[in-house]
């Protein structure tokens, strides 16, 4: 090919999905298939989100609210964000790229986590950043070393809370202690996918009153159970909202995201009935490996980071041929550590059996 990209987007390396079960299935010739590895919501979509998506689909041929109007009022009032703004994205990796788009340009300093989730390098890298990566102390997000990284020419910070893939967790006072030391001309980004499954959760947007420079970021995609449906939120400061406006496409939010959202934010019995079962199960899984062995890190999230003490590639590899879809760790810097999402009981029973099996192997 004669035409080449800039050098920065040479550099990239793409972003490799968890596995679909379907490919799996053709590929392995396994049925039943379990996938405990893009941390899906085991208990499917909530029902009132599926109703208001078919309900919608009768008006397909018509555009998208590009202002999602209805949504934004409704996440509004759901969470008391009346005196800041929200954007929506189709998913918050929408959120991440546009945030890197309309603030970031070439060589502009960039701090993220590492190991960590690889769209904010891939976002930022994209724009020509400077990336800088901290890495993280055991396996907790350093915000002393960041503070210590960014100076006035730092344009943005990610931190994970709950941190994808460790599942540790930042608490209110220890971000109030790090806004406290960082430039207000840098955009720190909060990533919220997770917080719902933190029983010690809380919101950094209750934070942007005081510290303007925060946009946090939630996602439908997990804990609401609508990650094929592509829809997330940034809560920012309304001169945040206005940059990205700018960069937004028009219907990022597609039709049936913006019902299915609207109506899963009418579903607390789905959310609750998640919440309950991810925080029972994590539990169990986690008793459970102990037993076989293996030691997994305290989470906050709705997955567990499992220190095989082997190639994690390879049992990754074996329990595919058990019909068990994890996700080894090797790309992110841990080839000893397996990432497994929680599951329904019997899904998270059969990653155990699954495992089991591979340790009697000769
Ligand atoms: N942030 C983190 C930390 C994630 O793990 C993910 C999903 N894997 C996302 C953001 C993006 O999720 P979505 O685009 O589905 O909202």
């Amino acid at each position: 090919m004669k035409i080449s990209p800039p050098d920065y987007i040479s550099k990239i390396v793409p972003y490799v999905a968890g596995k679909p079960i379907e490919e799996l299935e053709r590929e392995y010739g396994v049925s039943n298939a379990v996938k405990l590895a893009s941390n899906e919501n085991p208990l499917g979509p909530s029902p009132l989100a599926v109703e208001a998506v078919c309900k919608e689909s009768l008006k397909l041929h018509r555009y998208p609210d590009s202002q999602g109007y209805e949504l934004i009022e409704k996440l509004k009032s759901k969470f008391c964000l009346e005196d800041l703004a929200v954007v929506l994205g189709n998913g918050s990796d929408d959120i991440i790229s546009m945030v890197c788009k309309a603030y970031v340009g070439i060589d502009d300093k960039v701090i993220i986590p590492d190991p960590g989730f690889l769209l904010y390098e891939i976002s930022a890298l994209a724009q020509g950043a400077e990336l800088i990566k901290i890495p993280l102390k055991e396996i907790e997000i350093d915000l002393d070393a960041m503070v210590r990284a960014s100076d006035l020419d730092t344009k943005l910070i990610f931190i994970t809370n709950p941190n994808n893939p460790t599942g540790t967790f930042i608490t209110e006072e220890m971000l109030v202690n790090f806004m406290e030391k960082i430039p207000e001309t840098t955009i720190v980004f909060m990533d919220e996918a997770y917080m719902e499954f933190a029983v010690e959760g809380f919101a950094s947007w209750k934070f942007i009153e005081k510290y303007p420079n925060i946009i946090t970021s939630r996602t439908f995609s997990k804990a609401y159970g609508l990650a094929g449906l592509r829809i997330g939120y940034g809560v920012m400061h309304e001169d945040v909202a206005a940059v990205l406006n700018k960069v937004r496409q028009p219907f990022n939010a597609n039709l049936l995201a913006q019902a299915g959202a609207v109506a899963a934010l009418n579903d607390d019995v789905f959310l609750d009935r998640t919440r309950d079962l991810i925080v029972d199960e994590r539990e169990k899984l986690s008793r459970k490996l102990e037993q076989l062995g293996f030691h997994s890190f305290k989470s906050s999230a709705n997955f567990l980071l499992v220190d095989m003490g082997r190639s994690a590639d390879e049992i990754y590899e074996k329990l595919l041929y058990q019909g068990v879809i994890a996700r080894s760790m090797s790309s992110y810097g841990y080839p000893e550590f397996l990432r497994v999402s929680i599951g329904l009981e019997y899904e998270n029973i059969r990653f155990i059996d699954s495992l089991k099996k591979i340790l009697e192997e000769p």
